[in-house]
C-alpha cells in the first residue's frame, strides 16, 4: 500500500471535472472518505466542483456536482489536509494555485504540499486526484499542473470537440476575449476549444494579417 498521484489534464469542456466526479463517486462506493478542494480563484461555483454541458446555443449547464472546501492559500490547504481524516484527496481546477514570486520551481506552495503530502503518508494507501488546465490560452504550461504532471503516478490527458471544425482533437482553450493576463476566469462565452489546426495564438494571426496586407 502506497499513495498514488492520478492526474487529470486537458482544455476546458474536454470532461475533466466528469471523469473527477466518476473517479470520487466509485470511491464512494468503495466507502473510502473523500476529502475536495478548489481554489477560491474560481469565482464561477463557490462550494463545490460541477461538471458542465455546454448547449447549442453556447450556454452551459450543470450536470453533477459534489461539495467541496474553498482554499485561498497555502494555510488553508494545510488546515484542510491536516486533518488526515481522508483516503482520497481530490483537487479541481488546480491551475489557478500560483506558482511563487520570483518563480522558485515549478511547482508552487500548492505542487510542494502535495509532494510533501505524498511523502509523509506514503505507507496509508492515500489517493490523490489532481484536476485542471495544463496550458493556457498562449500555449503556456499552466501553474502547478505541468509540475505536477512529472511527478504523477498516472495521468489522463483528455481533449475536448474542437469548436470551430468539430474535429475530437481540441487541446487548448482558445480566449475570445483581448486581455493578457494569464488568470482571467471564464465560462463558454470567454473560452473556446480548438484544435492545434484551427487555434489562433495571440500575436500570430495579427501578424500573419499583416504580412498579408503589406503583400497585397
Ligand atoms: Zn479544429
Amino acid at each position: 500500500m502506497t499513495t498514488r498521484l492520478e492526474v487529470i489534464v486537458g482544455p476546458m469542456f474536454s470532461g475533466k471535472t466528469e471523469l473527477l466526479i466518476a473517479k470520487l463517486h466509485r470511491a464512494q462506493y468503495a466507502r473510502k472518505r473523500i476529502r475536495i478542494v478548489k481554489p477560491a480563484h474560481d469565482t464561477r461555483t463557490q462550494g463545490f466542483i460541477a461538471s458542465r454541458a455546454v448547449n447549442p446555443d453556447g450556454t452551459t449547464e450543470v450536470t453533477d456536482t459534489l461539495s467541496a472546501v474553498m482554499v485561498r492559500n497555502q494555510k488553508d490547504f494545510a488546515r484542510v489536509v491536516g486533518a488526515c481524516d481522508f483516503d482520497v484527496l481530490a483537487v479541481d481546477e488546480a491551475q489557478f494555485f500560483p506558482l511563487d514570486e520570483p518563480l522558485r520551481d515549478t511547482l508552487g506552495w500548492f505542487g510542494r504540499a502535495i509532494r510533501t503530502l505524498l511523502r509523509e503518508r506514503r505507507a496509508t494507501g492515500l489517493r490523490i486526484i489532481v484536476a485542471g488546465l495544463d496550458m493556457d490560452f498562449a500555449e503556456q504550461p499552466f501553474g502547478p499542473v505541468p509540475g505536477l504532471l512529472a511527478m504523477a503516478d498516472a495521468v489522463e490527458k483528455l481533449t475536448g470537440v474542437c469548436m470551430v471544425c468539430g474535429s475530437d482533437s481540441g487541446y487548448i482553450s482558445q480566449r475570445l476575449v483581448a486581455d493578457e493576463q494569464q488568470l482571467v476566469v471564464g465560462d463558454a462565452g470567454e473560452y473556446q476549444v480548438r484544435c492545434r489546426r484551427c487555434y489562433e495564438p495571440p500575436g500570430v494571426c495579427a501578424a500573419a494579417e499583416g504580412a498579408a496586407r503589406a503583400k497585397g
